[in-house]
C-alpha cells in the first residue's frame, strides 16, 4: 500500500514501522486510494 505525504505530496512505496515521509520527514501521510469509478447514475 502506498501513501502520499501531504506536506510535500511525494508518492511513498513502503513504510517501515513508522509513518513519516523520508523526503521531508512530514508526519502526516494519507493512504493513496486506488482509482474506483465511481457509481453515477446518469439515467
Ligand atoms: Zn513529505
Amino acid at each position: 500500500m502506498s501513501y502520499v505525504c501531504m506536506s510535500c505530496n511525494r508518492e511513498i512505496e513502503q513504510i517501515e514501522g513508522f509513518v513519516r515521509c523520508p523526503y521531508c520527514g512530514g508526519r502526516r501521510l494519507i493512504k493513496k486510494r486506488p482509482s474506483i469509478p465511481r457509481e453515477v447514475s446518469t439515467d
